[in-house]
């Protein structure tokens, strides 16, 4: 008889992307012929950079020589060539001594939050902000942990911040924010490791939209905090940063100082224990996707990869500014390509999605996607053309006038 992980009963079922799926389909039935402009859109959607498409390209001609050709890589830790060039994007770049040794390079950000659970045992109480990026919750009921919510709201600017009177174990947090496009502080990031510290807890730190920064006071790690190579990790991703959704390519770091205890109150390395995860269950990236992700970080690199940010972040400053206009409280936009606006008139997040679609044939997220507190909130994203973002934000002034 085989018996099924049971917490895996336990997982929501989320109908989120499927009602909005059947909601469209419905509705494209009715109004044949009716252009929608998709503002839900989660992906990216410029092409890569030509230096990173060249990179990948050569790696994938090495592979093609007997002199050149790789196999297994070593570590499965990732190449040297780019955890060295990581190792110097945040030294140069984010401003954070990160030793390349520390650095680990992945297929990307989702796995490493949702497998790094695995190290830590059921007896963890795990703290997530609500609303947050499903992931979190998901991954951590995978594994029957009991997970408590810290609330991001209207008050406190989507930014939950940690309450002294809540134990907790482990604790996630996301900056620029997704879904709300928030951005912590270099204060408030300290106030959370100052907590994290004080209760033994470790931070897992979600950074995929740092490259999307642009005030220059904000932390684009949490490792620029004072304290945190003593209770954080690091995740980050290039999926946002240089375009790779498709392509696969991320980096954790982990301080080799990190620790967790066991039950009888031994410490041990968080590093260690996660590399012999690793080791056992992951064979590293394509060589030809690790040549391409070191090519972001070359100076042309990081030229050309801002050039699809900065036609985001174009998008997300008209919308802002459309939202500023209309008299909407929202958050995001400024530092992060989503905005997170309060719908109108009292509307729930689904009325406000069917008032759209109906109205103005604009779709967008509800916010009750991503958490209890996402009610009456809705998320616009940059990822759209500049035409139809502009197209949409008249649309908008026009209905909410
Ligand atoms: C898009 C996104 C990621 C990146 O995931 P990848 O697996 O690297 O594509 C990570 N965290 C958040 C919050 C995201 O929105």
């Amino acid at each position: 008889m085989a018996y099924i992980n049971e917490n895996f009963l336990n997982l929501k079922e989320n109908y989120l992307f499927i009602d909005i799926a059947k909601k469209l389909k419905a509705y494209r039935e009715a109004n044949p012929g009716k252009e929608l402009i998709r503002m839900g859109i989660g992906d990216v959607t410029r092409p890569l950079a030509p230096v990173v498409v060249e990179a990948m390209k050569k790696g994938a001609e090495e592979m093609g020589h007997q002199e050149t050709f790789r196999g297994y890589e070593d570590s499965g830790k990732g190449y040297e060539f780019l955890r060295e060039a990581v190792a110097g994007y945040y030294k140069n770049v984010i401003g954070a001594e990160v030793d390349p040794d520390e650095i680990l390079i992945s297929d990307g950000a989702k796995s490493d939050c949702g497998n790094i659970v695995d190290i830590f045992g059921s007896a963890n109480k795990v703290l997530i902000t609500d609303p947050a990026y499903p992931v979190y919750v998901d991954s951590n009921t995978m594994s029957g942990k009991e997970i408590i919510y810290a609330s991001s709201n209207e008050g406190n600017g989507f930014a939950a911040m940690p309450d002294k009177d809540v134990d907790c174990d482990i604790i996630y947090l996301c900056s620029p924010n997704n879904p709300t496009g928030s951005v912590y502080t270099s204060a408030q990031l300290k106030e959370w490791v100052d907590y994290a510290i004080s209760k033994g807890a470790i931070i897992i730190f979600d950074s995929a939209y740092e490259a999307f920064i642009r005030d220059k006071s904000l932390p684009r790690s949490i490792f620029t905090v004072e304290g945190a190579r003593k209770c954080a990790i690091e995740i980050c991703s290039l999926s946002k940063t240089a375009g790779f959704t498709g392509t696969r390519c991320g980096y954790t770091v982990i301080p080799k100082e990190l620790t967790a205890k066991t039950a009888d109150g031994k410490e041990v390395s968080v590093y260690k224990i996660w590399c012999r995860r690793q080791g056992s269950k992951f064979n590293g990236v394509s060589y030809p996707v690790q040549c391409a992700a070191a090519a972001v970080f070359t100076p042309e690199g990081q030229v050309q990869t801002h050039e699809a940010i900065d036609y985001y972040m174009e998008n997300a400053r008209i919308m802002s500014e459309t939202c500023e206009e209309l008299g909407l409280s929202y958050t995001g936009g400024k530092n992060s390509p989503y905005i997170w606006l309060k719908c109108p008139k009292g509307m729930s997040s689904w009325e406000f999605f069917d008032y759209l679609l109906n109205e103005i044939q604009v779709v967008g997220t509800p916010g009750e996607g991503f958490g209890p507190n996402g009610k009456g909130w809705f998320r616009l994203t940059a990822f759209g053309t500049k035409d139809n973002t502009v197209e949409a934000m008249n649309r908008l002034k026009k209905l909410l006038k």
